[in-house]
């Protein structure tokens, strides 16, 4: 797997801003983007789904780059709103939340789609004669962990395909009209198929039950290698299979005007951004090896909550005599002994001091990140496409820290 970042741009960039650092390629977050446009043969509208992400230097990128944009919480769309995305340019899709969150949506003009009966009627209860979106639950899911397949029997997502005359009910009986049905299978797949065959599923309920909808929504989740050597989700195929499914749709359907979303997180930015680091210590415990650094799980969660690979590059720049060969386990500074960012890895020679850099982190990594163990989230910086660097967000300070109390 390719670095976007040398010796002596990650030497410069830890001097000026501290260790450890999040680095971001604007050259590669805007070639993201620009596949996605054109994915689909411009069938499927993008809606980068926010919570991947949320820096407001980069949703500014995405957004000069046609991307809509999909949220999660009012908060997501107050910074959306603060990015330059317009109300129709967002959609809010709730799970589960208060009248007065949905409330915050319908003042701004930006539709919300609900994901159950109950939410559906107290939709109708605060907006009766409104437009409304509906999230569906085809029963297939995929994704890399039980904890982010969100779409099929097991999970809390979504309303039953089989519940449409109830939806039917409510929005008559409120007079809502259903401008757009979605859904969201899961997130990170490599594979075409079960996201055709969802598409399939909610084609075919909007067809036999929704006629006049101004969109259908297939959701994201496509998936980008973490490992070397993994291949690519292929587009091209994705494209062939699902493109006659939509002409198919849009023959039998009675709103010809009708277009297809899909709502990419993590594909847009994962690649995007390495996290930088330093090697603090290296140790042999009861037989096993252990470097030490300063990327604790206060940083990136992923690895501790869904097992994830990072692929982790030495670059080098240690001093000290220590050196560690062979199979090692990279951790954190966390006082927690699931604080591992690596298992029994080879990842070449290492010593103290070493500058080394997590890869794949754009995605569900800074938006993850917290103050545990009152440790300062790192800065972000932003590898500008003319070579020059800037700073996208500061590390904080020991005031975030106290912030908010009274
Ligand atoms: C998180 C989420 C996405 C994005 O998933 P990715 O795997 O990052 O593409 C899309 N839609 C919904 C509803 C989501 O919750």
């Amino acid at each position: 797997m390719k670095s976007f970042i040398d010796y002596s741009t990650a030497e410069k960039i830890m001097k000026e801003y501290g260790s450890p650092v999040f680095v971001y390629s604007e050259k590669i977050l805007r070639e993201r983007c620009r596949e996605l446009m054109t994915a689909f043969g411009g069938k499927l509208q993008p809606s980068y789904s926010v919570k991947a992400n949320t820096n407001l230097s980069l949703l500014r990128i995405i957004h000069q780059e046609g991307l809509k944009a999909d949220s999660m919480s009012p908060g997501e769309i107050y910074l959306l709103e603060k990015a330059g995305f317009k109300p129709k340019e967002i959609f809010y899709i709730s799970n589960n939340v208060s009248p007065e969150e949905m409330q915050f949506a319908i003042n701004r003009g930006i539709l919300v789609s609900v994901d159950s009966l109950s939410q559906l009627e107290q939709y109708g209860q605060i907006n009766q004669g409104g437009e409304v979106a509906v999230r569906f639950n085809p029963g297939i899911g995929a994704g890399h962990n039980k904890k982010v397949i969100t779409g099929g029997e097991k999970t809390k997502f979504g309303i039953q395909a089989e519940f449409w005359p109830e939806v039917l009910v409510l929005l008559e009986k409120y007079n809502l009209k259903l401008v757009g049905v979605n859904q969201h299978i899961g997130s990170l797949f490599l594979e075409a198929g079960p996201y055709v065959e969802a598409a399939e599923n909610l084609l075919n309920l909007v067809e036999a039950h929704f006629p006049g909808v101004d969109f259908v929504d297939f959701g994201g989740g496509f998936g980008v290698p973490y490992k070397e050597g993994e291949s690519r989700l292929d587009f091209k195929e994705l494209t062939d299979l699902i493109s006659p499914v939509l002409d198919n749709f849009v023959k039998n359907y009675d709103n010809k005007k009708v277009h297809f979303k899909c709502e990419p997180g993590r594909y847009v930015v994962a690649e995007s951004c390495s996290i930088l680091g330093k090697v603090t210590s290296i140790k042999e415990n009861y037989s096993q090896n252990y470097v030490g650094t300063d990327i604790g799980f206060n940083v990136i969660m992923r690895p501790i909550l869904y097992d994830s690979y990072h692929e982790i590059k030495v670059l080098g720049g240690g001093i000290s005599k220590t050196v560690c060969d062979g199979p090692v386990n990279v951790v954190g500074n966390i006082c927690e002994s699931g604080d591992i960012l690596a298992h029994d890895r080879d990842i070449g020679s290492v010593r103290i001091g070493d500058i080394i850099e997590i890869m794949t982190a754009g995605a569900y990594v800074y938006s993850m990140s917290s103050n545990y163990n009152c440790r300062l989230k790192p800065a972000e910086v932003l590898i500008k496409e003319d070579g020059s660097i800037i700073k996208i967000r500061k590390q904080d300070s020991f005031e975030n820290l106290l912030q908010n109390f009274e």
